[in-house]
């Protein structure tokens, strides 16, 4: 008889915390597993190696390079970024900042599912764009991302680094170069017990073999880079048990970057890249050189390699079940190793999945609806079947960390479809279900995530999690799967979103940010919607001293899941200029207070995503005047400048085709014209109606003009008269604003613009600066980063005709939105009609 041996969760949470206790990720559909990947899977239970590649951002990475390293060389290969890629542009939707962090994690991982590489990150976030190392260094907390790194390595001990970038300025971005500099210092740090001696209570010192730099190669091109030492990688090289090459590979996992727009070719054919030496012992000819790749890195692992190997010898692709016997001989061998092995871990981890494989078991748990609340009962089915004829016994089902154990003791039949109905409780103290490192308010340039054991995680292990228990020939495994909420969509087919534990009750406002330009009070309105199930209380709006609110409180009672109410509340600001936060507050029949949000991300290409930020709102009292009153809005890649002016009491007129098509004489009911950011670079019609725009200047109209990125300008005629853009920009926001025309009107009127103004603004000055400009433009303002020569290209003026154009490249676009006062009065004088009257 075979003996029981179990393969339990908890020696694996305490033993290797960057093992995922799961099979399969959170919302997948169940994996395929086609013969050919089964062998490619046995061959690499044959190689012991672990190879870790660093960079900055999500869509750094090369990804035939992870492709190459995980599917040729069969090594653990992983990602490091440092940022989940925040600060970066969305050119798929309008989320921002952390959400589009978020948005970006996720394409990574499904980026990873196609290379078979892992992700991790640092706490580092993507504050903007940054020019040097010391700037980017210093904006995260350099000890505290540095730990991060060496945590990231102690954990996955990797033999080899790789950089995507040198740690100088030709790494072209601030991030970049850090990226390299921190991975060089790990390579040291993480070896010595000396350095962040708190982490080892959890992991040991690492030694890494060595770093090397995935260096730029001319032009693309397959020929070496300069400065030699380096090993060649072949990654143009074709995998037949895949039917795919590795830049093939490459192709469909770069394409995920798609809020980046970064669908890339399957390319085909040579291609190769160096890997040039750095530190450490160096390479002669291959990038693995002195590192044994085999079962010798375990001590007493003679009979697991001899039975492996020949499991990958005798594989019978026709027949992956007649392979269980011997699997599960190298199994029982495994058990008999020294369990705290990092390779023990890693490759029972990897024979286990094979196992499951070769005997065509599935297995998942599936919700009827995809979100509930804290003590709620859940319903989930139990869903398994077995495509072999291999003796297998479903012993039980749980949630995983609850002490109920669904009993079931069925021997499965070959290809027997099981689909059981298993009720629980979701815990009381659970957390909702939300990505950890928004749980706490970020800090400039860092997330705040105290729980060590989850730094480095690309996301949290969902809570609700079924395990399976199996009994396979005699020896037992857990499997666990997190729930899902399965559906079919009748365009999509099949889909699978995570399941979610939400707050009873979630309270969205209305708006981000109020703005008041006088006195008048502004309704606010509140939509309040129930989470899982009927729910009533009492609302509140917890407002800044000085402020009003009425009425103070409002009954609520929402009858049943999904149940939605809108209120009002009427908020009337101070006298003065001030600011604040105000924050609603749910108070439930039962005491409990509430005050979260609900935010949900749905784009096919990721799983949903929902987050549940803090229910409240930025109120600004403005000390701001204002003139002329109609303006018309050209929308441009997308910002939220439009809410913004109507907030500070324009009536904002978006321009649609008709409106473009109107004969000019129309357009002198506007006030003014603002296009929206990048609009010369989006709106191909600009090159017809540009001409249009200006007759309407001349005429006596202002047109004010967002930031255009220099390249892929759809017209070379902007303004009046000639001026040429550039990639300039001021990344620091704290940067001082020299006034270079202090008594031109548009620093004077209708509002005086002083120093103050430039205060609490937030990401960066400005972008895409002019660089030249004919000397019929004024220029006014000027600025600079650290170190850096004056940049006066920011706001350029031109009276023409009656009216006045303006270009600049300052970020309204952020600061508007963000509520910071000074940029709406200068944004008032800016759009202030050239001899209008002030309100
Ligand atoms: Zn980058």
């Amino acid at each position: 008889m075979y003996q029981s041996t179990t393969y339990t969760l908890h020696l694996r949470v305490f033993l290797g915390l960057f093992l995922f206790v799961s099979l399969i990720g959170s919302a997948q559909p169940p994996k395929y597993y086609p013969a050919g990947e089964i062998k490619l899977a046995l061959k690499k239970m044959n190689i012991l190696g672990s190879a870790l590649y660093m960079a900055a951002h999500p869509d750094d990475e090369n990804t035939a390079m992870l492709a190459w390293l995980a599917k040729d060389r069969l090594v653990r290969t992983s990602y490091l970024a440092i940022t989940r890629g925040d600060g970066g542009q969305n050119l798929i939707g309008s989320e921002q900042s952390e959400l589009i962090g978020l948005i970006r994690t996720q394409e990574l991982l499904q980026a990873r599912r196609v290379d078979g590489a892992e992700q991790y990150f640092t706490r580092g976030n993507d504050f903007g764009f940054s020019k040097s190392t010391e700037e980017a260094l210093q904006i995260w907390d350099k000890e505290k991302v540095l730990a991060d790194v060496v945590w990231v390595i102690r954990n996955l001990k990797p033999d080899v680094i790789i950089t995507r970038f040198p740690p100088t300025a030709q790494a072209g971005h601030g991030h970049h170069s850090a990226s390299a500099v921190l991975a060089e210092e790990a390579f040291v740090a993480a070896a010595d017990p000396k350095r962040y001696p708190e982490q080892l209570k959890y992991v040991q010192p690492w030694q890494v073999k060595r770093l090397v730099w995935n260096a730029f190669t001319p032009n693309f091109t397959n020929d070496p880079p300069p400065g030699g030492n380096y090993v060649m990688a072949p990654l143009g090289n074709y995998n037949n048990l895949l039917g795919k090459s590795y830049t093939e590979i490459a192709g469909e996992s770069r394409s995920m970057h798609k809020s980046q727009g970064f669908g890339s070719a399957r390319s085909r054919g040579q291609r190769n890249d160096y890997l040039q030496h750095k530190l450490g012992e160096q390479a002669q000819s291959d990038i693995f050189d002195g590192v044994d790749l085999s079962w010798k890195r375990v001590k007493g692992s003679e009979t697991v390699a001899a039975l492996l190997q020949k499991a990958y010898q005798t594989f019978d692709a026709e027949n992956p079940a007649a392979s269980v016997p011997s699997l599960l001989e190298a199994y029982r061998a495994m058990e008999k190793l020294p369990q705290q092995d990092y390779y023990v871990q890693q490759k029972k981890k990897e024979l286990t999945e094979i196992i499951v494989a070769c005997t065509g078991l599935s297995y998942e748990g599936n919700t009827v609806s995809y979100a509930g609340t804290p003590g709620q009962s859940l319903r989930f089915y139990a869903n398994v079947v077995k495509r072999s004829d291999v003796p297998v016994l479903w012993k039980s089902v749980q949630l995983l960390n609850t002490p109920k154990d669904s009993t079931i003791g069925k021997e499965l039949k070959n290809n027997e479809a099981l689909n059981l109905p298993i009720s629980l409780t979701i815990p009381k103290e659970i957390q909702y279900t939300q990505p950890y490192w928004l749980a706490n308010p970020p800090a400039k340039g860092m997330y705040t995530v105290n729980d060590q054991l989850l730094i480095g995680k690309p996301e949290a292990t969902p809570q609700l999690t079924a395990a399976f228990h199996f009994q396979i020939q005699g020896i037992d495994f857990t499997l666990n799967r997190p729930i899902s909420y399965k559906w079919v969509d009748p365009v999509q087919g099949e889909l699978y979103r995570p399941f979610e534990v939400r707050p009873a009750v979630m309270i969205n406002l209305d708006e981000k940010s109020i703005v008041f330009p006088a006195t008048e009070a502004k309704t606010l309105g509140v939509l309040l919607k129930a989470g899982a199930g009927a729910v009533k209380g009492e609302l509140r709006l917890e407002v800044p001293k000085g402020w009003k609110v009425s009425p103070e409180k409002l009954s609520f009672d929402l009858a049943k899941a999904e149940a939605e109410q809108k209120v009002a509340f009427v908020i009337t600001p101070p006298a003065n200029a001030s600011e604040g936060t105000l924050k609603a507050v749910a108070k439930l029949a039962d005491g409990q207070e509430i005050s979260l949000g609900l935010r949900t991300i749905d784009y096919d290409h990721i799983p949903v995503q929902t987050l549940f930020p803090v229910a409240q709102a930025k109120v600004i009292r403005l000390d701001v005047r204002t003139a002329g009153k109609n303006i018309a809005y050209l929308m441009g890649a997308g910002d939220d400048v439009p809410t913004a002016l109507r907030q500070m009491g324009y009536s904002v007129t978006m321009l649609t085709a008709n409106e473009l098509k109107a004969d000019v004489t129309e357009w002198q009911r506007f006030d003014a014209i603002v296009l929206g950011v990048r609009a010369f670079n989006t709106e191909e019609r600009l090159k017809y109606y540009q001409p249009k725009l200006m007759q309407y200047v001349e005429n006596g109209g202002v047109v004010l003009v967002q930031y255009i990125v220099n390249r892929g300008v759809v017209t070379d005629e902007i303004g009046p008269y000639p001026f040429e853009l550039s990639r300039d920009r001021v990344t620091v926001e704290e940067a001082t604003v020299t006034f270079l025309k202090p008594q031109h009107p548009l620093l004077n009127t209708p509002n005086k613009i002083t120093a103050k103004d430039f205060e609490g603004w937030i990401q960066e000055r400005g972008l895409y600066f002019a660089q030249k400009w004919d000397s019929r433009y004024e220029v006014l303002l000027s600025c600079a980063d650290p170190g850096e020569k004056p940049q006066d290209g920011g706001l350029l003026v031109a009276n023409y005709g009656k009216g006045r154009f303006i270009y600049t490249g300052y970020a309204f676009f952020r600061q508007l939105p963000g509520g910071v006062p000074g940029a709406y009065r200068l944004f008032a004088n800016l759009l202030a009609p050239v001899n209008g009257s002030v309100k």
